[in-house]
């Protein structure tokens, strides 16, 4: 854990479930308000995931969760699954279906498997009024046409398109979301999109235990070291790093319907 000269952090994506939390998990969240996380939202990938995720924020006050089925496991998903997802989203701490998407690099399950699964669930989103988060690799076409037909509110996740995917999204109404990846060395596009379009729209995440922000890569991330990501973003939109905190912070309540006034 980093300690963090600053405050009002909130984590739009992590992954508190991730078997790599087991060894200290308690004693992280624990502490992390101390280290200026005042919110996050665990996004789920699965069944047990999203179990997990709700587990957590009945748990911890701070902790909000996102329910659904990532493109890797689409394969596995029945009506019944839809039906469970369904029910999980009556829980008031559930502010989002997520992550959902597609992901043509790892094509683990089939292509049209996996379009399947994402427009079961962007009507289930629309059905249940929530916000998506979206995941999205070396799929951006189809993605945006999924997008177009279903126009979903909610945020593409670590977003590493061109400023050119960023404007067409944020034009949709949605919003960017923004890892660790943007304070890599070879990281190039994201910094563009991230120049390209309104500070309105711009969210901060870990994806954590991944996307360990430099120079702690090789290391578990967890939300305290997203203070390395809002530097990268604050000195993109040349803003003081704190302000920009609190502007992704505005922007992610917005986005999911939580007060802001609710938050430690
Ligand atoms: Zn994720």
């Amino acid at each position: 854990m980093e300690q963090t000269q600053y405050h009002g952090i909130f984590d739009s994506h992590a992954h508190y479930d991730d078997e790599a939390f087991d060894p200290d998990r308690d004693e992280l969240l624990n502490h992390i308000s101390q280290n200026g996380v005042c919110a996050v939202i665990n996004a789920g990938c699965d069944l047990p995931s999203s179990h997990e995720g709700i587990a957590l924020s009945q748990k911890y006050p701070f902790f909000y969760s996102s329910i659904g089925i990532h493109p890797h496991e689409a394969q596995s998903v029945t009506q019944e699954t839809i039906e469970e997802l369904r029910s999980l989203a009556q829980n008031p701490k559930v502010v989002a279906v997520g992550e959902i998407g597609l992901d043509y690099h790892y094509d683990l399950s089939p292509r049209e498997k996996q379009r399947e699964v994402f427009e079961q669930q962007l009507l289930l989103a629309k059905e249940l009024s929530l916000p998506v988060i979206i995941h999205s690799r070396e799929a951006t076409a189809e993605t945006l046409t999924l997008l177009k037909k279903y126009r979903p509110q909610g945020v593409v996740h670590c977003f590493s398109g061109s400023a050119e995917t960023a404007r067409e999204i944020v034009g949709l109404g949605m919003y960017l979301g923004f890892t660790g990846m943007i304070t890599f060395k070879n990281t190039k596009h994201a910094l563009e999109a991230i120049q390209a379009v309104p500070t309105d729209r711009l969210l901060l995440e870990t994806d954590c235990p991944y996307m360990t922000p430099v120079p702690y890569r090789g290391k578990r991330c967890d939300s305290t070291m997203i203070a390395l990501t809002a530097q990268k973003m604050a000195q993109l939109k040349n803003l003081p790093i704190q302000e920009m905190i609190d502007l992704a912070r505005q922007n992610t309540c917005r986005l999911f319907g939580i007060e802001e006034g609710a938050l430690g």
